[in-house]
């Protein structure tokens, strides 16, 4: 049977093969060598430049990009991984409106900043064939890694670059992490995050094993035991619960199911609802409404309970999901589910607190997508936490001699792909200093 837009239910296949792939194209493709001179030209390659204070990996920004202009991206693209050996990923998924690209000069003066991100995209693609950085003499000190996201394979790079030897336990399939399972699929096109890991590796001394998950036969015990050193980087695994009336059987995480979209190659198989709800406010909602839509959901709603100015999701994420058809309802509440539809309490905001006004709206929903936060689970009982996280000071130590963490299953930071490989670096260089007696 042939599915459209106005199919009802949940189906797969409401666009051609063609328009697919049309719709999860680069989002920004790349730019050519000319594109990328006129570009670079733009920098006023600041003293104490803003845009590098910005970026958590502390890029030198105004290095790489003079790189550029003289005709050297390969050297560009060395500055950039001597910091960010993610360098590659974050020029595509870095939320730059709100880092390097939102502390340039030129924005404040013009509003329009130099493409940092594009620029960085332009170099790191230059060196992606061959692994540019070697071992140092092995030290004979092992290290376990706990997750193969964004902060465990920086981390096991890092200690790998110093001649440490590093296993890697992953419970997933595949490595990667959110950049193999969650980032929108039209901002890393290509497998993009397989390829940036095989590099990656190419480095040696990192031995990866996947299906390999702590707490099930994977103790910390054991790793403590069979390691110098353990790094856990393993994320956010859980999601936040929301409790309401009714039922509706096309509730789902949005994480999973946009771990299960990002698995279909061409993305025709993928079932999503003709009319879609989610409910959230941060990047993950958007990221579930816009892909919802490029599949060819008629109708996309975001529901989010408080105001556009409290929103996660930056003001261009929010025009990005409008621009491609997603309807943001501010103010809107989920209070309840039932056949096909779901019922939301308008909201406002009185003396500082969130109240319903008494007024509701049904919408119809053949499938509602929960985008309302992740959580840590599985983390080792004897750690102490902070804020729901594993508590770390400084570069990554938690509360037990020998272990340190990093990324989003940690405390502080921002959970973003560029902060955990900043935290996963500087766990490694931490690491590194206590296995040579420095600290
Ligand atoms: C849908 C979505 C979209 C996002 N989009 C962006 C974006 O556009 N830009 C951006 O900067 N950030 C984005 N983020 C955030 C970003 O992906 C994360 O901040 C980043 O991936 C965190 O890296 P990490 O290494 O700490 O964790 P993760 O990437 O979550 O990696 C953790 C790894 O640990 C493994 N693991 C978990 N538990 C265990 C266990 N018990 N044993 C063994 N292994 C385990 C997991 O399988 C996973 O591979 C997005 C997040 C989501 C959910
Ligand atoms: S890593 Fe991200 S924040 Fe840092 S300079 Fe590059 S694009 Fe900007």
């Amino acid at each position: 049977m042939h599915n459209d837009q106005l199919t009802p239910g949940i189906e797969a296949g409401r666009l051609s093969a063609d328009q697919i792939a049309e719709n999860f194209a680069d989002l920004h493709p790349p730019l050519n060598d000319h594109e990328a001179l006129v570009a670079a030209d733009r920098c006023y390659f600041c003293y104490d430049a803003p845009c590098t204070l910005a970026c958590p990996t502390s890029i030198d920004v105004p290095l790489f990009v003079r790189q550029i202009a003289t005709g050297t991206p390969e050297a560009a693209a060395r500055t950039i991984f001597d910091q960010n050996i993610l360098g590659g990923m974050c020029a595509r998924v870095c939320p730059t409106e709100t880092l390097c690209e939102e502390a340039c000069v030129r924005e404040t003066a013009e509003g329009e900043p130099v493409q940092i991100a594009r620029l960085q995209r332009y170099a790191t693609d230059r060196l992606m064939d061959a692994q540019p950085y070697t071992r140092a003499a092995e030290t004979g000190r092992k290290v376990a890694v706990v997750g193969a996201g964004p902060a465990g394979l920086a981390c096991a790079h890092r200690l790998a670059m110093k001649g440490h030897d590093v296993v890697v336990y992953d419970a997933k399939p595949k490595g990667g992490g959110l950049n193999e399972y969650g980032i929108a699929a039209y901002k890393a096109p290509d497998d993009f995050a397989q390829a940036e890991l095989d590099w990656l590796l190419k480095i040696g001394g990192i031995r990866v094993e996947y299906g390999r998950k702590l707490g099930d036969d994977l103790t910390l015990a054991s790793l403590q035991k069979g390691f110098d050193v353990v790094f856990l980087g393993m994320g956010l695994a859980g999601v936040n619960k929301l409790a309401l009336d009714g039922a509706h059987p096309g509730v789902e995480n949005a994480v999973d199911w946009i771990a299960r979209m990002r698995q279909s190659p061409d993305k025709t198989d993928v079932p999503v609802g003709r009319n879609v709800v989610v409910i959230g406010g941060g990047m993950t909602a958007v990221d579930a409404a816009v892909q919802s839509k490029l599949l060819g959901a008629e109708t996309v709603t975001m529901a989010y309970r408080r105001d556009r100015a409290a929103m996660a999701a930056s003001e261009y994420e929010q025009d990005l999901a409008a621009s491609k058809g997603v309807h943001i309802l501010y103010n809107a509440a989920p209070k309840a589910l039932g056949a096909g539809a779901i019922t939301l309490a308008r909201t406002k905001t009185s003396n500082g607190a969130l109240v319903e006004t008494g007024e509701e709206i049904e919408l119809a929903a053949d499938q509602v997508l929960l985008a309302v936060g992740q959580t840590l689970a599985g983390a080792p009982e004897i750690l102490a936490l902070d804020g729901g996280k594993i508590a770390v000071t400084g570069p990554g130590r938690t509360s037990v001699a020998g272990i340190w963490a990093g990324g989003d299953c940690a405390s502080g930071g921002e959970d973003l792909t560029v902060t955990a490989v900043a935290e996963g670096r500087d766990a490694a260089e931490d690491i590194h200093a206590h296995l040579m007696g420095e600290a």
